[in-house]
């Protein structure tokens, strides 16, 4: 595992504490993340947590388990 994939699952986590963070790109350190949540289709309490960089493309996708804070 390199150091960016370390810093990825590091941001992972910071933003499942605090989702609208500012979060420098580790690849390129050079801009901030976008980043875009959308959520699982479905009953899954889930949401992909979309991260894209616009200076140099990277991108990653976190899937989070959310808690049900509402019963439909
Ligand atoms: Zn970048």
């Amino acid at each position: 595992m390199n150091d960016v994939s370390i810093k990825w699952i590091e941001i992972a986590s910071l933003i499942s504490k605090t989702p609208y963070v500012k979060i420098k790109c580790p690849s390129c350190d050079n801009a901030f993340l976008n980043i875009f949540i959308t959520p699982w289709q479905g009953d899954e309490p889930k949401v992909d947590i979309h991260l894209l960089c616009e200076k140099c493309n990277a991108k990653n996708v976190i899937t989070k388990e959310v808690s049900k804070s509402n019963k439909a």
